[in-house]
């Protein structure tokens, strides 16, 4: 259906392919497009999940989407070490770790619906060329492929019903990659008519420090070349590790002429947290709320509200009365966006406990029982993340080993959830061949793996188990203390999971699998009870992806609330 819709709007006569989707009215819909230039990194997500969110707090309900210009068709692929984590959307999407935080700021979970690649946008153009759907036209970058950018669009506006929908450019402005991109929102505005579709820039102010002071070149003939596109932008927010000089300001405000009230300083800050109320007080808001004329529609006693529960959040970042370390052992410990959505519930669940939470990167492929004791010596909790492949598995065993033995605070995640199995099987069960097919093929006692008669029942062959699933919680837990809820729903992406065969016996030896799916022999989360151990919790889903900074991840205040006591018991 979609791949033919195109037929009844493409004829000879014009120049224009403006394919709508059903339900949506022109003009009604307004826009907001950020674009980044001079360098890429800018902190574009996070700029444009910001000011959403100062929009969502009026009352008026938003949707954001990233247009990605790489040609992969989603991030399952990617290297998180190139490309920061693959964030897991309750329908299963895989996508950039933006879309995180676009989920955290506006405390609203996204779909497929808020993300896009140019792998999917060709893919679509060409499958639609094939099927005819062009009726003999040549098929062009313009209007074609920017038709379908703006399609799509449109089909978020229609199907979200949001009043705003903001548009993220990846990339910067001049990749070849994006100038289709930044082509067809230019196309929006002229069609969408004034007044509703308004344009943003991210820019990097230079502030070398042999010179000592900054220096807007670079920022203002990034400038000129977004308006070489046809697109003049309203608003700029000017990165910086300092607060950009009036006198900058000034410069980049006459050579763009953006008036200075609406040339921001975007500079470095403790924590992303701080932003929102940052662009309040410069008063962006109501900038945008007024060039989009949505004045109609700001609620100014939901906005109020709105704006003192984040200062309370907000006022407790870096202002805690104690510190905790927790290890995070991994693979990719030298990028830290391969892990941000964990460093962001650690974050939020500091916050929680009153603590700020430092966080120590252990390289496990260094461990060993030998020196497991001295690099967890100063931690005061530990996290196993998810990973893939055998290497450094050795030594995340010893580090759960060594926190199951000695009382540590353990979190384990997917991977660190099957680490634990792996471990207990061994060192409790006296299993000393246990291990998970991912590793060893061939090992004795396969504790973790692929079962024929689960892949037949979630009928996923040997793809992974994506998405949001319902997890059933054992009464009389650590997990239901910890949720307060006899069903939760929790984001997953594993191949792997416990053998239902050898369940008996680890829970006879004492571990607690106390989560589970509601139909089938899934094992979604465990635990040691209390009495053995403080804090021994282990989930094969991702509790990281669900945490809000108004809603911490239970899971991660848990671990935190453990290690604030754990360290006090240390002295
Ligand atoms: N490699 C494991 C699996 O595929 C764990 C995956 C993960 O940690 N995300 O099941």
């Amino acid at each position: 259906m979609d791949l033919l819709r195109s037929v009844k709007d493409q004829t000879d006569e014009t120049e224009f392919h403006t394919p709508l989707p059903d339900g949506y009215r022109m003009g009604s819909t307004r826009y907001v497009a950020v674009f980044g230039t001079v360098m890429s990194g800018l902190g574009k997500g996070i700029f444009s999940s910001s000011l959403a969110k100062l929009i969502k707090d009026k009352g008026i309900s938003v949707s954001p989407i990233k247009l990605e210009g790489y040609l992969n068709i989603d991030s399952g692929t990617l290297n998180p070490f190139r490309h920061g984590e693959v964030f897991v959307l309750d329908d299963g999407t895989e996508t950039d770790m933006d879309l995180g935080t676009y989920e955290r700021m506006l405390d609203q979970d996204l779909t497929a619906a808020n993300f896009t690649t140019s792998g999917q946008i060709y893919s679509a153009v060409l499958s639609r060329e094939r099927a005819g759907g062009y009726l003999g036209r040549d098929v062009q970058m313009v209007p074609h492929v920017t038709g379908e950018v703006k399609y799509r669009l449109r089909k978020l506006a229609a199907q979200s019903q949001a009043d705003v929908v903001f548009v993220e450019v990846g990339g910067t402005v001049g990749d070849i990659e994006n100038a289709f991109y930044i082509e067809a929102l230019q196309e929006l505005s002229y069609e969408e008519g004034e007044g509703s579709v308004l344009f943003v820039a991210l820019t990097y102010v230079l502030s070398p420090p042999a010179l000592g002071e900054q220096k807007s070149k670079a920022a203002q003939l990034g400038i000129r070349r977004l308006m070489s596109y046809g697109i003049h932008p309203q608003i700029i927010a000017c990165r910086c590790e300092s607060p950009v000089t009036e006198k900058v300001r000034q410069k980049i405000a006459l050579y763009s002429n953006v008036p200075m009230r609406r040339v921001f300083s975007m500079h470095d800050l403790p924590s992303i947290y701080l932003l929102p109320q940052e662009m309040r007080e410069a008063g962006l808001d109501s900038e945008v709320v007024q060039l989009l004329n949505l004045g109609s529609k700001a609620n100014s006693a939901v906005d109020s509200r709105a704006a003192i529960a984040w200062s309370r959040f907000a006022s407790k970042i870096g202002a805690h009365s104690r510190e905790v370390t927790v290890g995070m052992t991994g693979k990719y410990t030298s990028l830290r966006d391969s892990y941000a959505s964990i460093l962001k519930a650690l974050e939020h669940a500091g916050v929680a406990n009153d603590a700020k939470v430092n966080v120590k990167w252990i390289e496990t492929t260094d461990i060993n029982a030998g020196n497991v004791a001295a690099a967890l010596a100063d931690v005061d909790a530990i996290i196993v993340p998810g990973g893939f492949g055998a290497r450094g598995t050795a030594g995340k065993i010893e580090c759960i080993r060594y926190a199951r033995e000695n009382k540590l605070p353990y979190l384990g995640i997917c991977f660190g959830f099957q680490m634990a199995v792996i471990e207990y099987a061994r060192n409790v069960c006296g299993l000393s061949g246990a291990n998970t097919t991912e590793i060893d093929p061939d090992c004795k006692t396969p504790v973790v793996d692929i079962l024929p008669e689960q892949k037949k029942i979630e009928g996923l062959g040997g793809n992974m188990r994506l998405g949001g699933q319902d997890v059933e919680i054992r009464p009389g837990t650590v997990a239901a203390k910890l949720y307060g809820a006899a069903s939760i729903r929790q984001r997953f992406r594993h191949r792997f999971e416990v053998d239902p065969a050898h369940v008996v016996t680890l829970e006879k030896a004492g571990l607690i699998f106390s989560g589970k799916h509601p139909v089938h022999p899934i094992m979604q989360i465990l635990e040691l009870p209390p009495a053995v151990h403080p804090y021994f919790v282990a989930a094969q889903f991702h509790p990281e992806l669900t945490s809000r900074p108004l809603r911490p991840q239970p899971m991660f205040v848990g671990l935190i609330k453990a290690a604030v006591e754990y360290h006090a018991a240390k002295g």
